[in-house]
């Protein structure tokens, strides 16, 4: 399976541990995958890595419609497999059966201000998009402490993500410093991000970063029709009016989709030379782009498809992973309430 970029293998070793998540709030698009499934992808077997389903963060924007982020869930466990995620070298569990992730956000909660909550980047666009207005849920503004749960209560030093989540790694290493110097001890492991060649893809839209809430994504479950449907609808240049004008690929979004999906990085870069210079029509670069990522979804698409027929077996791979998974948070849990004094009895 083509990816999108190539990881140094090297680097990794049996110390490191990964952890990475999704929001239950859709299906999985081409900006998981370049953002960060591709990496997991890369770097399954070579250490321990856990993917987390984070239905309670999806339910961190959808209180009012728990049903949107339930119906969701096994989806996710499908889109998992269906790109080659193997459960026998990666954990994949449920956020919300894992009890010690929320007491562990409570605990860090009193180690972060409320101004430096408000003051994320990510978060503080997020609010702007979904438009809350002054009716920001509480869970929306605390989701970055629940996520520094979520990569500390596994141990985790490398969060392969995109880099709207740069500031949930900093979020968390500013959590895992004040805690690791309250209680005396390195009870905390700091993390990175390993962010990817295309760490923002936008949506077909050509604005946001391709995203479920936005309404703009390529799904990894589409069939090839709405696939040709929405790399037509692409945003190009809009000075390209005639085939024989020069063209501008920066800021094109057909060819950003190129540079992340086309297996032949050559071949990108003469229709690169050849658009620029002129003489290449939209539609002939949008073709291109159709194949490529027909050829890359469809196989994943059909997986999906004979998964999701099969509910009983992505229950099994939650539940084998919630075993495992429930080991490692309970003793992080309990290492923290140690550290903290409080299991006096
Ligand atoms: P929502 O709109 O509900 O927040 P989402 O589409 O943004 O959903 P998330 O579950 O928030 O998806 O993101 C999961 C992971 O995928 C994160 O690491 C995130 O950085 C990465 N990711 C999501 N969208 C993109 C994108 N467009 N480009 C690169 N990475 C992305
Ligand atoms: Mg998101």
């Amino acid at each position: 399976m083509h990816t999108p970029y190539s990881i140094d293998k090297s680097s990794i070793d049996k110390n490191d541990v990964i952890l990475t998540g999704d929001r239950a709030t859709g299906r999985l698009h081409l900006g998981h995958y370049s953002g960060s499934l591709s990496q997991r992808l890369a770097l399954q077997g070579q250490c321990a890595q856990t993917i987390l389903v984070a239905d309670m963060q999806g339910l961190t924007d959808n209180g009012h419609q728990p049903g949107h982020v339930a119906t969701h869930i096994l989806g996710l466990v499908a889109d998992y497999l269906a790109v080659g995620l193997d459960p026998d070298k990666v954990t994949i569990c449920q956020q919300s059966q894992l009890p010690a992730l929320a007491e562990l956000t409570m605990f860090y909660s009193n180690l972060v201000s409320y101004t430096r909550l408000v003051r994320n980047p990510t978060v503080k666009h997020e609010i702007n998009d979904k438009q809350f207005g002054q009716q920001v849920p509480v869970g929306f503004l605390t989701y970055p402490i629940s996520q520094a749960a979520d990569i500390t209560a596994f141990g985790a030093n490398l969060v392969p993500v995109g880099d709207d989540q740069l500031p949930m790694i900093e979020q968390t290493n500013d959590i895992v410093r004040k805690f690791n110097h309250v209680v005396g001890e390195p009870v905390l492991r700091e993390c990175r991000a390993l962010t990817s060649k295309a760490s923002r893809l936008p949506g077909v839209d050509g604005k946001s970063k391709m995203s479920n809430s936005l309404g703009n994504a390529i799904y990894l479950s589409d069939d090839n029709d709405t696939i040709r449907d929405a790399v037509r609808s692409m945003y190009t240049d809009p000075q390209h009016l005639r085939v024989s004008d020069p063209g501008r690929v920066e800021g094109n979004v057909v060819f950003t989709y190129l540079d992340a999906f086309h297996p032949d990085a050559q071949h990108v870069a003469e229709l690169k030379a050849h658009y620029q210079r002129g003489g290449l029509g939209d539609m002939t670069v949008k073709n291109v782009l159709t194949d490529s990522l027909v050829s890359l979804i469809s196989p994943i698409r059909e997986r999906r498809k004979a998964l999701m027929n099969a509910p009983d077996h992505l229950l099994d791979v939650l539940k084998d992973g919630q075993q495992k998974a429930s080991i490692q948070t309970n003793q992080t849990c309990q290492n923290v309430k140690r550290s903290l004094g409080l299991l006096v009895g």
